[in-house]
């Protein structure tokens, strides 16, 4: 590859900006307007400039134009994109009604290989280039999202599911089955390229103790994987599972008592916690995919993003689609701002777009590769239009601050807003 500049806006984050009231002069936000991101041949960031560069370096003229790290899914559902806007249900009943029968259809390599494309040419072309992905329990289905992000060079967390019960046939495991499946899939792919294992515990009514504490052991004994679960969405996902776990103290106490709450694991919604499970979160280092739009949509509740920071908890940014509505973070921000309002806080447009980059490249053990215009990371990074249509332009027009416009960026933009989207320095989605 042929190293070259890009000149756009380049705005990322150096540190976590906070709660505090937001303005230009954030601490943590990082505002080059008008500026050169240098990309060398090897796809990593090799320097950001005013002036322009040399002859040498090919140019590509985005003036005008936002340029951001690409963002960072942290929980979303491989095979859900069938589902997506699905009608008139909790999550329990939404499972039964509409995402097994969908994900039963994965048991099918040609339906893995054509999900796993359309599914993360879908997140590039949100400006998302780097997730923390749920495919099923079929093996076939993670290795076919793991085929394909090597493909496209991505940075992609996964593996393959377990539930070895509460779940229709087909789309049940066994703890054999899964030891064997799990094993082939790490020794296949974790660490290969950009690509990390994930133990994928769907939730834990579809665990049996035995596949629970086989999870655990194989965290355990392969260093650098990561754990992935859902936790405490729904009050009768509650109740189910202190019916199947009697002896357990809480939902999360589940998992911990399985070694599965540690610094790499990323645990969707984290809604009804108590202050003991919130301590053990802070203790242990584990994070909380917080999932908005799913939340909201399937009104499983107001999740305390706040309150879970100020106990040392780190929250990051997830679409959980097909839970959720669009696999556009910044949708997904804008109905995080709206959770955070029902609650009485406000989330600035700094906050948001921190935690769904650098913020999230962080709680992943992944802040020297991803989610920062830093040099030295690979860039993966998308190019922005501030406003799409005459309303956003209008409003766009009007703005008096930099926050002001990305706020009204946050909140109206949504796919429409990406011109282009690189991963690893090479241009994988072109707005037509
Ligand atoms: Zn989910």
């Amino acid at each position: 590859m042929n190293r070259y500049a890009v000149r756009a806006d380049l705005l990322d984050f150096t540190a976590d900006p906070g709660w505090g009231k937001p303005h230009d002069a954030s601490a943590g936000l990082r505002w080059r307007p008008d500026h050169w991101l240098l990309v060398d041949g090897s796809g990593r960031i090799a320097g950001v400039q005013a002036e322009a560069p040399e002859p040498s370096w090919l140019r590509l003229d985005h003036r005008g134009r936002l340029l951001m790290p690409g963002f960072i899914d942290t929980h979303v559902h491989m095979p859900q994109l069938e589902v997506l806007a699905s009608f008139g249900t909790e999550l329990l009943h939404w499972l039964e009604t509409y995402t097994f029968p969908a994900e039963l259809r994965y048991a099918d390599p040609e339906a893995c290989s054509a999900g796993s494309n359309r599914f993360l040419d879908a997140l590039l072309a949100h400006g998302t280039t780097a997730a923390v992905v749920f495919p099923t329990v079929h093996k076939a289905s993670a290795e076919a999202l793991f085929t394909a992000a090597e493909q496209r060079g991505m940075r992609v967390i996964a593996g393959k599911c377990l539930m070895d019960r509460n779940a229709p046939p087909g789309l049940t495991d066994t703890v054999d089955s899964a030891e064997r499946d799990s094993t082939e899939l790490i020794e296949r792919w974790h660490g290969r390229g950009r690509l990390a294992y994930a133990h994928t515990v769907r939730f834990a009514p579809t665990s049996s103790d035995a596949q629970l504490a086989l999870a655990g052991r194989l965290l355990a004994a392969h260093p650098g994987t990561y754990l992935q679960t859902h936790v405490a969405e729904n009050q009768d996902e509650l109740r189910w599972v202190a019916e199947l776990f009697p002896d357990a103290r809480s939902y999360l106490d589940v998992y911990a008592r399985h070694g599965l709450v540690g610094a790499r694991s990323v645990l969707a919604h984290g809604i009804w916690l108590d202050a003991d499970d919130r301590a053990l979160l802070a203790r242990e280092g584990a994070q909380i995919a917080h999932s908005p739009s799913s939340n909201l949509f399937l009104g499983s509740g107001l999740a305390d993003w706040r309150g879970l920071e100020q106990e040392g908890v780190a929250v990051t940014l997830a679409s959980d689609v097909g839970g959720g509505t669009s696999l556009s973070m910044l949708r997904t921000m804008a109905d995080a701002y709206k959770v955070q309002a029902l609650r009485g806080v406000r989330l600035s447009a700094w906050k948001a777009l921190y935690a769904a980059t650098r913020g999230a490249a962080t709680a992943l053990g992944l802040e020297r590769e991803i989610g920062s215009l830093d040099i030295g990371c690979v860039a993966d990074f998308a190019l922005w239009q501030y406003a799409v249509g005459p309303v956003a332009a209008a409003r766009d027009a009007a703005v008096s601050s930099l926050h002001e416009r990305l706020f009204a960026l946050m909140t109206l933009g949504d796919e429409r807003n990406v011109v282009s989207t690189y991963v690893a320095g090479q241009c994988l989605y072109a707005a037509a």
